[in-house]
Order: C-alpha cells, then sequence, then structure tokens
C-alpha cells in the first residue's frame, strides 16, 4: 500500500482522508480499479496511429463532471476490476505485445503512486513505448514533479478558463488556476512536443478543450490563454464531441454544440496559430463512446 493514501492530498482537492478507512471525493480506495484496457482508435492521430494506443481506463474521478462522458465509470465506478500494481504492469506490457503504439492511462490521478510503481515494474520487464498520462488536467504540481522520468506525454484537459463554470459544472473554482500550473510543471517535465518521422508522437504535451454549449466564450479564452504562454511548445485539441448523456444535466447542458459555437471557435484556433487537432462533425453521438463491459 502507498503512503500518499494514508492522508491524500494527490489531487487539489487534499480531502486529506485515509483511503484505508474512508473515500475522499473521488470515491476511490487504495486498490487501483479499472474498467477497461485495450486497443483504442479514437485519440488524435499521433496518439492512435494505425495500431491503435493502448489505453487503461481507470474507475472513479476526482473531477466528476456532471455531464461526464464516461459518467458509469468515473463515478459509481461499479464496473471497476480491482488490479495490483504488478497485474497493471503485465496489462501495460501485454497491450504492447498487441502492437499498441504507447500506453494511455486515462483518468489516473488519484491512483498516481500505484500507476507510477506499475510504470516502473513494466520498464524493468522491457515496456519501452511511451507511456501517456491522460488527465482531466485537475492536478497538482507535486503530483507531475512526482512523474519525471516516466511519462512522456501529457495528454491533458484544460475544461474551463471560468471559476464560474469550473464550479458549476465540475465542483471546482479554482480549477483553471490549478490545472495551468499543472500543465507548466508538464512542460517542464516533457519539453516541447516531438512527432517522429512515423506520425506518431514521441513526447510532449497535447491540451485538450471540449467546446461547452454556450461556452464558447470561455472557449475562446482558454485558446488565447495556451497561445500566449505556451505557444508553440504544444499541440492543442478542439474537441466538439460533447453529447448529453446524464438525463438530470441543466438545461444549459440538454444540446450538443451549434455550428456556429463549433465555427466561432476553431476560426479563432486558427487566427491564434495554434497547431494540433480540430475534432469533425461525425465525432459526436453516444455511439463514440467506448463500451466498458469487457475489462
Ligand atoms: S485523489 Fe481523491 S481522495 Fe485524494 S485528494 Fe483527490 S479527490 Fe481526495
Amino acid at each position: 500500500m502507498h503512503k500518499e493514501y494514508e492522508n491524500c492530498k494527490l489531487c487539489p482537492r487534499e480531502c486529506e482522508v485515509n483511503r484505508t478507512i474512508k473515500t475522499g471525493y473521488c470515491n476511490a480506495t487504495t486498490e487501483t480499479e479499472i474498467s477497461r484496457a485495450a486497443l483504442h482508435f479514437m485519440e488524435e492521430p499521433v496518439i492512435s496511429g494505425t495500431n491503435g494506443s493502448g489505453t487503461i481506463f481507470f474507475s472513479h474521478c476526482n473531477l466528476g463532471c456532471i455531464y461526464c462522458q464516461n459518467f458509469d465509470i468515473s463515478r459509481r465506478g461499479s464496473k471497476g476490476r480491482k488490479i495490483t500494481d504488478g497485474a497493471l504492469a503485465e496489462e501495460m506490457l501485454n497491450l504492447q505485445s498487441l502492437g499498441a503504439h504507447n500506453i494511455n492511462l486515462v483518468t489516473p490521478t488519484h491512483y498516481m503512486p500505484s500507476i507510477k510503481n506499475a510504470i516502473i515494474l513494466a520498464k524493468n520487464q522491457g515496456l519501452n513505448i511511451p507511456i501517456v498520462y491522460n488527465t482531466g488536467g485537475f492536478e497538482t504540481v507535486d503530483s507531475i514533479k512526482a512523474l519525471d522520468g516516466l511519462v512522456d506525454i501529457y495528454l491533458t484537459d484544460l475544461k474551463y478558463f471560468s471559476p464560474y463554470y469550473s464550479k458549476l459544472y465540475s465542483a471546482s473554482e479554482d480549477y483553471f488556476d490549478y490545472a495551468s500550473e499543472a500543465i507548466e510543471q508538464m512542460i517542464n517535465s516533457v519539453g516541447k512536443y516531438v512527432v517522429g518521422a512515423n506520425s506518431l508522437m514521441k513526447k510532449g504535451v497535447i491540451i485538450r478543450h471540449l467546446i461547452l454549449p454556450g461556452l464558447v466564450n470561455d472557449t475562446a479564452q482558454i485558446l488565447k490563454y495556451i497561445a500566449k504562454r505556451w505557444g508553440e511548445k504544444v499541440l492543442v485539441s478542439l474537441m466538439r464531441q460533447y453529447t448529453p448523456i446524464s438525463s438530470s444535466l441543466p438545461h444549459t447542458l440538454t444540446r450538443v454544440i451549434t455550428n456556429e459555437e463549433y465555427n466561432t471557435a476553431c476560426e479563432l484556433f486558427e487566427v491564434l496559430g495554434l497547431e494540433g487537432f480540430v475534432q469533425q462533425a461525425e465525432s459526436v453521438g453516444k455511439d463514440k463512446i467506448p463500451s466498458w463491459d469487457k475489462p
């Protein structure tokens, strides 16, 4: 058992709970739970490539966005399979043997110490493909520093600029402050992005931003911020796949984004000279959400 779980401050929520006895906001215990481990083809092209990304989805989440596209695993977590650090390392090696271009750790924040140990174990047994840390961005600088030398690629969200909306939708008024400092540390750790001759990413940071209905002004603030602070150091992935999933969403979140909102964001992306990816209309829909039934 990793000592960090005894007084958990692994993310900015700083619940300070002993996870051997009770759970904090994320609902995770000391035992790592995964919902799915498989080749995944729906990430950015530099991550999925032709063979797929070796993706491991972790149960539970430290953000708990009310519109989450993976609600089944992030909040209820009922389908998670408990896994030791050694078995997690084996999953990574298995995905490598299946031809995965990388190991893609999705929603890892609340299990960071276990994941870190599993990466070390797997590397000692021959894991040699890039490690992708796929996070909602609500991270502490200390957690990112702890992964120095082990993670090659950060695939991180930057969800909100506005504290009002980050509080309303993700119960984290200070989301932007924490996420932006965490991203700074990610860039310090892995440097400017590098894409190899095979069009696959070797290292670096991809900042993802999901355009939410009615929040295109917030999207604009984020894109401008990225351009000004990090410019050519990072790739940016502008996502339009927002799909209302839960039946209890506020009315502001019960629709997909409009073409006008999408076009406004895309135009700004281009004007700012950002490098990266813009998701197309065919990315929208419930059929784009992976199945969690076969971990
Ligand atoms: S990882 Fe979970 S328990 Fe730990 S501080 Fe974050 S939300 Fe709380």
